[in-house]
């Protein structure tokens, strides 16, 4: 039976180029270990602050070319600029990325869309750092303009409130939507960005695979611990290997039309129950901590004017996302239920 496996894209390398040497080798462990589509690495690097390692920019340039050259690798990496795309243009490119921050400015992605046209080259484009599927699908619009037609999407998690345990939470119902109106565009995931920590990697990649997503982007370097650049979420050429093998691939029999469908509502299904239960854990860690609060200050755990307005504020908000009121109400009722059990909880305790 056919598997996503057969038709899957490995990016892997390490977050910034940094000297020749780890370029090269990188290359050569990754492309003997995994089934290699493209080589990254990463040359001008978007960074926070200014003091941070902001990449070996155009002088790296050649160590990429040579590792292509002596490994057979593609290599790819990510432009922000018209002349950053000129340059990798000069040194024979296979691929370009778009990163999370460029996308999230329609001025560059313009730019670097003007600098391609006439050269088809396949494009990756990483989702906007904010949760803004629009915005993401605006990039794409502005390279299908000059006549790109080789795009992929990369899925690299969203910079939101509550992002924990995640460095960019991962928000599933977008890429998810992101399938559904654009099934013939494929998707690839980079748990390395989603994570921030080595960790949930696996985790993540799993979820992703699960979800039928065609390729990963991970990062990868020789000595990860000691890294120039996102140092806690990169792994080694034998870690990734390694990761590969433990990765279940779902198979695609899903053929019909409505079957597929149907797993792709499931999908969404899923991924708002994830969410939905990851903030109801997070809803009852605060009830937790008004426990406490009440605790020291003597107040008592029910508060009748507090319980009214809650349910007069949630009923109004209910109403407008089309919920039952009998819902509602029993929804209610076993959250405030739950939440001061786990007050009491607090309360108790020695
Ligand atoms: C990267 O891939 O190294 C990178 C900077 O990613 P992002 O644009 O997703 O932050
Ligand atoms: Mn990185």
């Amino acid at each position: 039976m056919d598997t996503i496996k057969d038709n899957f894209t490995w990016i892997s390398g390490p977050c910034s180029a940094e000297s020749e040497s780890q370029v090269i080798n990188t290359a050569r462990e990754l492309s003997e270990r995994i089934p290699l589509s493209y080589y990254r690495a990463g040359l001008w690097k978007p960074r926070t602050s200014p003091n941070s390692f902001e990449g070996m920019g155009a002088t790296a340039l050649p160590w990429m070319k040579r590792a292509k050259e002596e490994t057979g690798v593609k290599i790819i990496t990510e432009v922000a600029t018209a002349q950053h795309v000129e340059l990798c243009l000069e040194y024979n490119f296979d691929a370009l990325w778009i990163g999370a921050r460029t996308t999230t400015n329609p001025f560059s992605v313009q730019e670097i869309a003007e600098a391609l046209r006439g050269v088809n080259i396949p494009i990756f484009i990483k989702n906007p750092i904010n949760p803004d599927l629009s915005l993401w699908i605006g990039a794409f619009e502005r390279f299908q303009k000059v006549g790109l037609t080789d795009l992929s999407a990369i899925h690299r998690g969203f910079s939101v409130a509550n992002k924990l345990p995640y460095r960019n939470k991962p928000l599933w119902e977008i890429p998810i939507e992101f399938k559904t109106q654009f099934p013939h565009i494929p998707l690839i995931c980079d748990p390395s960005h989603i994570c921030g920590n080595r960790t949930l990697l696996r985790d993540v990649s799993q979820r992703a695979i699960d979800l039928g997503m065609n390729g990963i982007m991970i990062e990868s370097h020789p000595d990860p611990d000691n890294a120039l650049s996102d140092a806690q979420q990169q792994i080694t050429p034998a870690q990734v290997a390694e990761m590969d093998k433990s990765l279940h691939y779902r198979s695609t029999f899903l053929t019909s039309n409505s079957a597929q469908k149907l797993q792709s509502l499931r999908d969404r299904v899923d991924a708002l129950d994830a969410d939905i239960i990851d903030l109801l854990g997070k809803r009852m860690d605060i009830s937790r901590e008004m426990g406490a609060l009440k605790k020291e200050e003597g107040i008592t755990i029910f508060q009748l004017e507090r319980w009214k307005e809650i349910l007069e504020s949630r009923e109004a908000w209910g109403k407008s996302a089309n919920l039952t009121e009998t819902f509602l109400s029993a929804y209610l009722e076993a959250i405030h239920k739950e939440s001061i059990r786990a007050q009491n909880g607090v309360m108790n305790k020695d």
